[in-house]
């Protein structure tokens, strides 16, 4: 059976070492290997990766920019070919794969913009005959350590960046999912991308370990599931490196009275069962704000609900596809029982779908609870499937309140019409992205994206002007240069201006 390596020094290089399953979950067979790095491999990558960076390092921004124009045009050209990956491996409907690549893609484009980003910051006559300017110098090595829901998007997130401010990268996708990883890398080393500059590791946590541990990684990356998150983050900052790490979310969307309950609906549909609830944004929680809201809406969820066409993602007329994995699927399934078992009102129950022709796939239908309380674990942890929760609340008050009083702090909307809600809203809510009347507030690629709370650990949210900051480090310099060569005498006190 085919088994998926890695790419290291420009090469596809394979490895007969610990591999495991690659599924097609809308078949539910397996469809490759995948391999899983040792920590030499891994170390081969590093040592790729250094090789590559001081000639990296000293390209002219210019020619880094350039590459990327190209790089983004080849992407361009092989969306059907990514997006077929990606729906092969994670089960997303094919639109919704062709969405990500192209979010993805506008990642790259905001790198070509390096040279403008890269200017630094200058001020003449500090003091006298004396000027100083910060620049933004690369770090180094760096790496990116991904989730499964976004194979080619979250990864796009980092390394573009990373590498146009002349970074020398090593990628490690999720094993669940790697061939995008892949492919994606291929095209970067068609565009002209020097050999070493982007290593991609396939692997598991021994190969995550290794990066966390070599002190040749600068910094390091992360998305994933909060829990890895913290470790992560814990892990590389003890071994001194810079580190992001974006955690897991419990998005709620507040539906106010006079919001247009109809509009409001289709918006949390997609948000909530789009890509099968397995998007770090997704809508997980409805906050009706007064029980009239809160009847209207669950009626209307439910009907549309029932209505969900769930199947293989390779027909694009289906609304959902599989869940990633059988143990994933089995997770989500539990946590439906756990809602029934304490006391939420299991409104549509998808638990038992079976797709025709596709019996062995990962589906489930849709699922809706009601009157779920704060307590419960269905409303406490991250499900990651397409189950949606309806909170009821009395106030936009106590709607906030909840939302605040969550360990995660990613996303969160309101639906109204009202721009003083709205405006209060976004002012105090504790989360990092707000939606106002938008229920997937994924910022684009010129603004940042980053949550609060245990939803990202670090000081720097992913890509857009922050990633800049992330993937540099400010260097100041002040330069005197005396008139007509005259000599200073000893000075003694500190130097003021
Ligand atoms: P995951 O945490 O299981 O895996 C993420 C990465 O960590 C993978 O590369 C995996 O190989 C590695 N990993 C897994 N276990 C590890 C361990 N014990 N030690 C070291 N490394 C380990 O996450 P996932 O299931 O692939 O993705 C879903 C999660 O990612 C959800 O929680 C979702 O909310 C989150 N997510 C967050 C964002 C965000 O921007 N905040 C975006 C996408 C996904």
């Amino acid at each position: 059976m085919n088994i998926v390596g890695h790419f290291i020094n420009g090469q596809r290089v394979e490895d007969n070492g610990r591999s495991q399953d690659v599924f097609n979950p809308a078949t539910g067979r397996v469809v490759r290997q995948v391999a899983l790095a040792d920590s030499d491999r891994v170390e081969s990558a590093i040592q790729a990766a250094s090789a590559a960076f001081p000639a990296w390092r000293n390209t002219p921004p210019l020619k880094r920019a350039r590459i990327m124009f190209r790089f983004k045009q080849l992407l361009e050209e092989h969306v059907g070919e990514i997006s077929a990956l990606i729906t092969e491996e994670h089960g997303k409907v094919l639109d919704d794969a062709q969405g990500e690549v192209g979010r993805g893609i506008e990642n790259v484009e905001y790198a070509c913009y390096v040279p403008e980003l890269l200017k630094g910051e200058h001020s003449k006559d500090v003091g006298p005959n004396i000027d100083s300017w910060s620049e933004f110098q690369s770090l180094g090595v760096v790496a990116g350590i991904t989730p499964f829901n976004f194979p080619a998007m979250v990864p796009l997130w980092m390394y573009p960046m990373a590498i146009a401010c002349g970074n020398s990268f090593v990628l490690k996708p999720s094993e669940r999912d790697p061939s995008t990883a892949m492919l994606v890398a291929q095209l970067f080393q068609e565009a002209g991308l020097p050999d070493g500059v982007l290593n991609v590791v396939n692997g598991d946590k021994v190969a995550v370990d290794a990066l966390l541990t070599s002190p040749q990684i600068k910094a390091v990356s992360f998305v994933g599931s909060t829990n890895i998150a913290e470790y992560v983050y814990a892990t590389g900052t003890e071994n001194g490196k810079r580190v992001q790490a974006l955690g897991g979310a419990k998005n709620h969307a507040v539906v106010m009275p006079d919001a247009d309950l109809d509009s409001a609906v289709n918006a949390m549909m997609g948000a909530a069962y789009g890509s099968c609830g397995e998007r770090c944004m997704a809508i997980s929680v409805v906050v009706a704000v007064g029980n009239e809201v809160g009847d209207a809406l669950v009626e209307k969820l439910s009907d549309a609900v029932r209505n969900l066409k769930v199947g293989p993602g390779t027909d694009t007329s289906n609304d959902m596809g599989p869940l990633v994995t059988s143990q994933h699927l089995e997770k989500v399934q539990n946590y439906v029982g756990i809602g029934v078992d304490e006391g939420a009102d299991l409104v549509i129950d998808g638990r038992d779908l079976k797709v025709p022709g596709h019996e062995d796939g990962f589906f489930m239908g849709g699922c809706l609870f009601d009157n779920v309380k704060p307590q419960m674990r269905i409303y406490q942890e991250e499900i990651f499937g397409p189950v949606l929760c309806v909170v009821r609340a009395d106030s936009l008050e106590s709607a906030m309140q909840l939302i605040d009083e969550h360990e995660y702090g990613n996303g969160t909307c309101i639906f109204t019409r009202d721009g003083e809600a709205a405006r209060y809203f976004s002012d105090n809510i504790d989360v990092g992205m707000v939606g106002i009347n938008v229920p997937l507030p994924v910022p684009v690629a010129y603004h940042s994206f980053g949550g609060f709370k245990r939803s990202l650990f670090g000081d720097l949210s992913a890509y857009g002007p922050d990633a800049v900051r992330f993937y540099t480090k400010r260097k100041t310099v002040t330069q005197r240069w005396p008139e007509g060569g005259a000599r200073d005498k000893a000075q003694y006190s500190f130097p003021s201006n």
